[in-house]
């Protein structure tokens, strides 16, 4: 497997300047995975050469704009500009199905062109089948603004990939990544501001101690987290918590079938 960064930003500043792109992540492996497309995702494909025509795979993990923006434009290059039935989609049940509100994340038109759409429960394994190729998909649960938002466990290739998505640390999250061969964290914030939802690095060092991935990555990360150096940051964490960390940029990739081979 390999992992692509198509945006590394988060919190309202990045969204809005696009200092840091917004685009999440494509997982590229027997499977083409496109995780959390916010706004610029599409352009962020081209930039970085993940041609979104060969995404077999979308993973919408939670119904805010900057996880869910390109959806839309995703599902249509995958599924041969919408004319095709072909490609998969999971997401959270606000995504697909409506928050509260009524607001969906993908209108029924696009969602309508793709060959398998399913709504993530926390803890029900997805076996996935594209092209005859397989993987499984476990959503994991979070705690965020978006009650039914989600992260995962992807295995695939023979490795497994955790993703947090937002959420703040609680009680049990870490028993859901323990074993994974690297697991991704959205550590918004250096520090606790007292606004809940999101992860800061007291609790991402917590989380990464508890679950012990062979590689820890953050991403999503905030305006002031990055001012104050996201590489000091991911070295402050794997030094507490004694996992190999790192700090995703923009256009960042990750090898780890290399990852492996070098332990
Ligand atoms: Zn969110």
């Amino acid at each position: 497997m390999e992992i692509v960064f198509l945006g590394t930003g988060g919190g309202r500043w990045n969204l809005i300047s696009q200092a840091r792109r917004t685009g999440g992540f494509r997982i590229n492996g027997s499977i083409a995975i496109h995780v959390d497309p916010g706004p610029g995702a599409l352009i962020a494909c081209h930039d970085f050469r993940q041609d979104p025509r060969k995404v077999g795979l979308l993973v919408v993990t939670h119904n805010h704009i900057d996880h869910v923006n390109d959806a839309g434009v995703i599902a249509e290059a995958m599924s041969g500009f919408a004319l095709e039935k072909k490609g998969w989609l999971i997401g959270s049940r606000s995504v697909i199905l409506g928050d509260e509100k009524g607001d969906r994340g993908i209108s029924s038109y696009h969602m309508g062109a793709l060959a398998r759409v399913i709504v993530a429960k926390p803890g029900k394994k997805i076996s996935i089948a594209v092209n005859g190729k397989k993987a499984s998909l476990t959503p994991t649960r979070t705690k965020h603004d978006d009650k039914t938002g989600i992260g995962f466990v992807l295995e695939m290739d023979g490795q497994s990939l955790g993703y947090t998505s937002d959420t703040e640390y609680f009680y049990g999250i870490s028993d859901q990544y323990r074993g994974c061969d690297v697991l991704i964290a959205n550590n918004l914030k250096a520090k606790k501001d007292g606004v809940p939802g999101h992860l800061f690095t007291s609790h991402t060092i917590r989380l990464f101690q508890e679950a012990q991935p062979k590689l820890g990555i953050i991403t999503h990360l905030g305006m002031r987290l990055i001012r104050a150096g996201a590489e000091k940051e991911a070295k402050k964490i794997q030094k507490a918590s004694g996992v190999r960390t790192i700090a995703a940029k923009d256009g960042m990739r990750v090898d780890l079938a290399a990852f492996k081979t070098n332990g």
